[in-house]
């Protein structure tokens, strides 16, 4: 029997890396659902090649135009993941990789309905990875964290114990201005951030690595995922991209993952657990083919990106971290927009985090899925009134 293959956020940047990777073999594998927003000729592109028994198209214009083109269609369309009759379903593999939060409650969902679960979602370790360990656990599901970096400190750290390990880096590219003056940093515009050196990525995502933010959003998604103590997570400069974690033990030997940038490899690896001959996928980048290639390390410049400096366990060990979370979404959002400026994330997320009411937000240990979003839509409206209130 084929497996059956569910990708939430199919019409994305790691969606479609799942998706040619899945295409190489549909002999064993069945694209049985599909999930997109907006993005309505790339639908209509999967819906003809994939053919899959269902596609949630959650932008409501978007789906009444798809519904009307499908409809004698055998692919059912439909809106939102509640019209789906889930507990009916099981599935053999599911990707996690709608951005933002908008991908929580569905990763829930489908976490008791999946033997395997790769969790791109940042937003679901961050804010619910208790939730998500606790129904893996009841359901006897796996979770695969498929970021590079978790990916990676997955298998680094899998014969190991907390005690053996001193330090964990993550490593930071240091995205498109590394090298640039910090004078320079003042009037960035978002296509300027967007373009990352190394990655091809979402938008979101590119804006959060160009300001390490997406490095401290890496570091909490490990200090949910991994047992081990948070003292030990550093991050630190690898403008290769080149090895993606390093763990650095108290016998005296660090070990890392070197991989090429491309998401296939960790992607393919956690379908296929590891027994996998990645040139099936006949990548283009190939490190080793280069006359000189060097891996170099650096330290952090605060002073350039002052955001590592908001990573402490004070703001983000508990729901603070959704806080973090949902304020730099909508501040990100706001940027794209050109309703802030570049340095206004650093400083308004600094605003957020010194309201009056962010402690009463910021201590929760273990928050339901609803206080989850009280917390979330508190953080949002909070920053909401921080960029109108700077703004007016
Ligand atoms: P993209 O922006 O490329 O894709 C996001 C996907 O989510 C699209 O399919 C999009 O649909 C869908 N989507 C957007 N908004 C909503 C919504 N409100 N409801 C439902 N679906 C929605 O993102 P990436 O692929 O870059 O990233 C996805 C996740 O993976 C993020 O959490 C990111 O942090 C994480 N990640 C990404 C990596 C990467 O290399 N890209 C690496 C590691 C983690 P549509 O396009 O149709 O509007
Ligand atoms: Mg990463």
């Amino acid at each position: 029997m084929k497996k059956k293959i569910a990708i939430l956020g199919s019409t994305g940047s790691i969606g479609q890396t799942s998706l040619s990777i899945f295409e190489k073999n549909l002999k064993k594998f069945k694209i049985y659902l599909l999930s997109a927003h907006s993005n309505y000729s790339l639908i209509n592109k999967q819906i003809i090649k994939f053919k899959p028994n269902y596609f949630i198209v959650t932008d409501p214009l978007v789906f009444k135009k798809i519904k009307n083109k499908y409809k004698k269609n055998k692919t059912k369309i439909l809106n939102n993941f509640s019209d789906l009759p889930l507990m009916k379903m099981k599935f053999d593999i599911t990707v996690s990789a709608i951005v933002g939060i908008a991908g929580l409650d569905p990763t829930i969902k489908f976490t008791t309905q999946s033997k395997k679960l790769l969790l791109a979602n940042k937003e679901t370790a961050i804010c619910g990875w208790h939730i998500i360990k606790q129904l893996s656990k009841k359901n006897k599901s796996i979770v695969v964290p498929i970021d590079s970096e978790h990916f990676s400190i997955n298998q680094l750290t899998k014969n190991y114990k907390d005690k053996d390990i001193k330090n964990i880096y993550i490593t930071a590219s240091g995205g498109p201005f590394l090298r640039k003056s910090l004078s320079s940093l003042k009037n960035i515009k978002s296509k300027d951030a967007i373009k990352h050196p190394n990655w091809k990525m979402g938008k979101k995502i590119s804006i959060d690595s160009s300001n390490l933010m997406n490095k401290v959003l890496e570091v909490i998604e490990a200090w949910k995922i991994f047992p081990f103590n948070k003292d030990k997570y550093k991050i630190i400069i690898h403008s290769q991209s080149l090895v993606h974690a390093i763990v650095v033990l108290k016998n005296g030997q660090s070990k890392f993952l070197y991989h090429e940038t491309d998401m296939s490899i960790p992607i393919a690896n956690a379908i296929y657990d590891n027994n996998y001959d990645i040139e099936v996928l006949n990548l283009k980048k190939n490190s080793f083919n280069k006359k000189k290639q060097s891996l170099t390390f650096e330290k952090v410049d605060k002073k350039k990106f002052p955001i590592v400096t908001l990573l402490s366990k004070k703001i983000c060990e508990n729901s603070g971290s959704i806080i973090l979370n949902a304020s730099n979404e909508v501040l990100v959002d706001s940027f794209i927009k050109n309703k802030i400026s570049y340095k206004s994330i650093y400083l308004y997320l600094k605003a957020v985090f010194s309201d009056k009411d962010f402690k009463k937000y910021a201590i929760k240990k273990s928050p339901s899925i609803n206080e989850i979003y009280k917390i979330d839509e508190w953080a949002r409206r909070k920053t909401e009134e921080i960029i109108n209130k700077k703004n007016g």
